[in-house]
């Protein structure tokens, strides 16, 4: 298999003869939170996929509604106007879920093209508006919003821009919040106000009446779990507001009870314009991504000439079977799994502080089942690793032979997005099979 794998399947991330001389990591089987790989070790899955599996592995009912739906009607264009009852069940059953008045459901296929209609969307509300030079967007340092071109362009990530001219010239970027390396200091009102001056001079720099959209993540998923001060989402949304900006909150984390919350923009107390989600809709069992778009925004296109102003759509859009996924995974996160991941989350944190003492543990941050700890040369200093991704690395390798399955991102950040589904047990072991891996990477 690993020979097949090296000789034909292409992994664009990783380094690719560094992948060629490693070998793929083969998984075959998994089951709740815990997965197996070829050679038949069990191993834990902190990490959910890749933060997806947010319901864990191998739930009959997900496996049943998929066949169902497979000998039903495996297939039924979302593109123009047709339907398919899972895809309409599942749309109104997430505006139930959604914050304020995001009752409109577009689906894509993942998330990166969910940012990329976002994009579509908020042309299509301004040229509805009759201001269709509101054109340009802003989204904040370290955000990840997809690799697709222009999800890559707003993804403020430098490694994915490289060679292709990226951002593209109607994007714009402010600073980090950052809290444990930010040049303002630790201070949280410091970050948000600096944060607000920033967004705000951007928007006069701009033009106020050129800005269509600002992005966020609620909390910074591939920039290393950034997790921003209390406050911070809502003064955003707030200098949004004053100027009439479309606010566009990407959940594809942080949504399905990632951080506690089904939503994290409920927990900020913000009803974005937009939001965007994947992951964790589907739990990773079928690809699915949805926009949401609020009462305002959905009605201002549906009435005005943004609609017929260009067209768009995928094939697989609103695809029968991953909504009849997306439907089985939501009765199991509503029957106990979204109560069982707020409790477990809060076990995950407490768990993970403790290691805040370990002489390799600079900072450890997060929220419910979302985290991270960064390792640090000099904790005072807060001296960054040498060779930043190689400890991480080996911490992640320590940690697979240890029976757990971890992020390593090359900051020298671990990060941890467990299934809710685990049990109490399993969460110990997570944070002990860490302090285990950090010890052995010390040694
Ligand atoms: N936005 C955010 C916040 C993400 O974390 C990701 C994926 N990690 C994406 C967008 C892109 O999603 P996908 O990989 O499904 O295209």
């Amino acid at each position: 298999l690993i020979e097949l794998d090296r000789a034909h399947l292409v992994h664009p991330v990783a380094s690719w003869r560094g992948h060629e001389k490693t070998g793929a990591r083969m998984l075959v089987s998994a089951k709740g939170a815990t997965v197996t790989d070829a050679q038949g070790h069990q191993l834990l899955d902190g990490f959910a996929g890749l933060w997806c599996v947010n319901a864990g592995y191998g739930h009959e009912s997900v496996i049943e509604a998929a066949t169902k739906q497979l000998r039903e009607l495996p297939y039924a264009t979302g593109y123009f106007s047709l339907g398919s009852e899972p895809a309409a069940r599942l749309a109104a059953r997430l505006a139930e879920h959604a914050p304020g008045d995001l009752n409109h459901v577009y689906f894509t296929l993942g998330g990166s093209d969910a940012v990329d209609s976002t994009v579509r969307f908020a042309r299509y509300y301004w040229h509805s508006r009759g201001m269709a030079q509101r054109d340009q967007f802003i989204s904040v340092a370290n955000g990840y919003h997809g690799s697709s071109t222009v999800g890559a362009g707003l993804t403020a990530l430098p490694v994915f821009h490289a060679g292709f001219g990226m951002p593209l010239d109607w994007q714009h970027k402010i600073s980090s919040h950052y809290a444990y390396r930010n040049p303002v200091g630790t201070d949280p009102q410091a970050i948000i106000d600096a944060s607000v001056a920033e967004l705000r001079a951007k928007i006069e720099e701009i033009g106020p009446d050129r800005v269509a959209a600002f992005y966020i993540e609620p909390i910074q998923g591939s920039g290393g779990v950034i997790v921003p001060p209390k406050g911070w989402v809502s003064a955003m949304h707030a200098v949004c507001k004053e100027h009439d900006i479309l606010f566009v909150a990407d959940e594809v984390i942080t949504g399905f009870g990632r951080t506690g919350p089904v939503f994290a923009s409920i927990e900020e107390g913000i009803v974005p314009d937009m939001m965007t989600t994947a992951k964790g809709l589907t739990s990773g069992y079928v690809p699915m991504g949805a926009v949401f778009l609020s009462d305002g925004v959905y009605n201002t296109i549906a009435d005005g000439a943004g609609a017929a102003a260009v067209g768009h759509g995928y094939t697989y859009s609103a695809h029968p079977v991953s909504a009849a996924v997306g439907l089985a995974v939501l009765d199991l996160y509503e029957g106990g799994l979204f109560d069982n991941g707020v409790r477990m989350g809060q076990r995950l944190m407490a768990g993970l502080q403790s290691l805040q003492d370990h002489p390799l543990v600079g900072d450890v941050r997060g929220r419910g089942m979302l985290a991270a700890i960064e390792m640090v040369v000099d904790k005072d200093k807060k001296t960054p690793l040498p060779a930043a991704a190689a400890p991480a690395v080996r911490v992640f390798d320590r940690a697979w032979d240890n029976g757990l399955v971890v992020r390593a991102f090359a900051q020298g950040v671990i990060g941890y997005a467990p299934p809710l589904c685990c049990t109490e047990a399993e969460i110990d072991a997570i944070v002990e099979r860490t302090r285990l891996s950090l010890d052995q990477t010390l040694a």
